[in-house]
């Protein structure tokens, strides 16, 4: 006798089904509960039968009646065709499990996708605290491979031992719904940054006649550094703009009370503090008029009047105003010649100031006797200008020299020689770099002199 065989629609036999549904990723408790399904009853019954046949030698005689004969070809028939049907049933299931393989694939890409294109770092975990998702940002700030992290436990892809514990702590312990909010800093050797770390449950509300049950967290890193410095600038100069006014004011005030008192008996004392009050209210005057420049430049509401601008007129001008004062103190103010004639395309009367402000301190920190040469330069091939203001003074101490530009920063050693704001270079570099995309540099030498330095886009009509 000839058993049917238990292909399905010529497509293969049963283990051929199974395995190939195993090699297609179909879920092992999926295909244990098929195996017992098919096998359980049918097997059984063919099992017997097959018993009965070897018994009987399989042939037609060894049956005491055709009734015999028929009824065992009948059972056969029958449990094979029962096989046949949940053989088809689990092709299937095999099927529609493929289809959701491949529709979950589809949306665990389209989640990575969208994950990718957050710049904030992103990391889920799971129920068992392992990796579930993360992003290229959270490889990158975390410091682990997006490729070996998935479906690895989180104390074994990220190093931070706080973020690891938070991330425990939030999927077992406090409200659910709520959300943490942490700042953190990550990252050490210079490379050090603040985050703000957002952490929250994520929570299976689908199962029915039960609680929402935490199946893991979502932990958002989003970096705050610059955030941060800029808070902690904006309250440093907050203090620093109440300190440099209170030191003028009150200097005003204290000559006006003795004027007021008539402590100052006769004209030449009376004179005297007329001159003080004088050039403290001149500080201030030009303290506030730094201050709102560079805060309007700062915040991008600076009316700013590019045209055609000769340098070299401009350095001329400056050349004469600064000259009484440079007499004054016998120092020589120079314009060394200037190889070519050109233009620049900016703000007259910001590149004035700038100037103004870097030969005025070469004059004040130059002690008498000294030198302050202005030169120009072209850079064809870059097509940019560069004007460089050096003196014969007093010279900058190199640990000072990264600190000049920065607001009310002055050098200790110079307060006693000459009065100032600690502004003027902080506005210089405003002018120059961020209002006409140039760039600012000094050298200096103790008791040597120093050269400051700024370069300026070249005109393009007149390059
Ligand atoms: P200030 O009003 O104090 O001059 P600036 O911002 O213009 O403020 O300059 C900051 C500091 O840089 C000064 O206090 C001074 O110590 C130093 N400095 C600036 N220019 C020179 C220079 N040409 N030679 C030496 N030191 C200088």
């Amino acid at each position: 006798m000839i058993l049917p065989t238990l292909g399905v629609g010529g497509s293969g036999t049963l283990a051929a089904e199974v395995a190939a549904a195993a090699a297609a990723g179909l879920g092992a408790a999926c295909i244990h509960r098929a195996f017992v399904g098919v096998w359980r009853d049918d097997a059984r019954a063919l099992a017997g039968y097959a018993e009965t046949l070897s018994r009987t030698d399989a042939r037609p005689g060894s049956f005491k009646s055709k009734t015999e004969l028929d009824e065992l070809t009948r059972g056969i028939e029958n449990a094979v065709g029962s096989l046949r049907k949940r053989v088809e049933q689990l092709v299937t299931q095999r099927r529609e499990l493929e289809v959701e393989a491949r529709l979950a694939e589809a949306e665990r890409r389209h989640a990575e996708a969208i994950l990718n294109s957050i710049n904030d770092a992103v990391v889920v975990t799971d129920a068992f605290n392992e990796v579930a998702l993360a992003n290229d940002a959270a490889a990158r700030v975390l410091s682990f491979d997006l490729r070996h992290s998935l479906r690895k436990p989180v104390d074994r892809v990220m190093h931070d031992a706080t973020l690891i514990k938070l991330i425990k702590d939030t999927r077992e312990g406090g409200d659910p719904t709520l959300r943490r909010h942490v700042e953190h800093r990550l990252g050490g050797n210079g490379q050090a940054a603040t985050f703000d770390v957002t952490l929250a449950c994520v929570m299976d509300d689908k199962r029915q006649d039960a609680a929402p049950e935490r199946v893991g967290v979502v932990t958002i890193l989003r970096d705050i550094t610059r955030e941060k410095e800029i808070s902690e600038m904006k309250s440093d100069f907050v203090a620093n703009v109440s300190h440099e006014l209170r030191t003028p004011l009150s200097s005003i005030k204290a000559y006006m009370e003795m004027l007021v008192d008539g402590e100052a008996q006769d004209e030449e004392t009376r004179l005297e503090f007329y001159n003080i009050i004088q050039g403290e209210a001149n500080r201030l005057s030009r303290l506030i008029d730094n201050i709102l420049n560079i805060s309007r430049i700062e915040s991008g509401v600076v009316k700013v009047q590019r045209e055609q601008v000769s340098l070299s007129a401009l350095v001329k001008d400056v050349l004469d105003v600064m000259q009484p004062q440079a007499r004054a103190k016998q120092i020589e103010l120079v314009e060394a010649p200037c190889p070519a004639v050109f233009q620049v395309f900016a703000d007259k009367d910001m590149i004035c100031q700038a100037l103004l402000n870097l030969v005025g301190n070469a004059v004040k920190y130059t002690l008498p006797g000294g030198k302050v040469t202005v030169a120009m330069d072209v850079d064809g091939s870059a097509r940019m200008v560069s004007v460089s203001i050096s003196d014969t003074g007093v010279g900058i101490p190199p640990a000072d020299v990264p600190h000049l530009f920065e607001k009310f920063y002055r050098v200790a050693d110079h307060k006693k020689l000459a009065k100032g704001t600690g502004l003027g270079l902080n506005l210089v570099k405003h002018i120059i770099e961020m209002v006409h995309g140039g760039k600012v540099s000094v050298t200096s030498e103790i008791g040597r002199g120093s050269t400051f330095s700024f370069t300026l886009p070249i005109a393009e009509s007149e390059a």
